[in-house]
């Protein structure tokens, strides 16, 4: 059966792809599988802006693939960006194979305030929904409180539940039972 690829791009600490794993064990039923990390692409970082570019962090997930991947998520703890966006929690492919995540603004250093490790603990793991999600075709769901939420800003993440509504839940289901003729 296809599996769930987790890879750190540059330094991430273990808790935090622990969190990630759980996250994604809790809700895709993949084999989770770990990829040996990778360095974060210098090419990706924009100096102008002091950001990582995603787009080559995701060119680069996806050229790493593994043959039997279903997914690949990254995780990293650089602050990444595309041109039309001043920042990106996270990036994915629209029912495609690759995501991302930046635990960067997620943590309440970010916002000038004192570490929180249960706090980056929720706001990881609704990240991990969130960008899972649209790698299985989710869009951006209204119910505030759902993972799929678009969230702009930190206060909206915080607004989440570290879950999917019922809806989004069910769609994640019966996306997961298509893979792989059901298994
Ligand atoms: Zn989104
Ligand atoms: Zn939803």
């Amino acid at each position: 059966m296809n599996a769930l690829y987790l890879v750190a791009i540059g330094s991430v600490p273990a808790k935090a792809l622990e969190w990630v794993e759980k996250a994604a064990a809790d809700w895709f039923p993949l084999p989770i599988r770990r990829l040996p990390p990778l360095s974060i692409p210098e090419a990706a970082y924009d100096t102008k802006r002091g950001q990582y570019q995603s787009v080559g962090i995701m060119k680069m997930l996806a050229d790493g693939a593994p043959r039997d991947a279903a997914r690949v998520l990254g995780v990293t703890d650089v602050d990444l960006a595309i041109p039309m966006l001043s920042f990106l929690f996270g990036q994915a492919q629209l029912d495609g194979p690759v995501a991302v995540i930046s635990l960067w603004r997620l943590r309440q250093e970010f916002y000038g305030l004192a570490a929180d490790e249960s706090l980056l603990r929720e706001r990881t793991t609704k990240e991990v929904l969130h960008e899972l999600g649209h790698t299985f075709g989710l869009v951006h769901c209204s119910e505030p409180k759902c993972a799929m939420s678009l969230a702009t800003h930190i206060e909206l993440v915080d607004a989440k539940a570290e879950q999917y509504c019922v809806r989004c839940g069910m769609q994640v289901v019966r996306r997961c039972a298509s893979l792989d003729g059901g298994v």
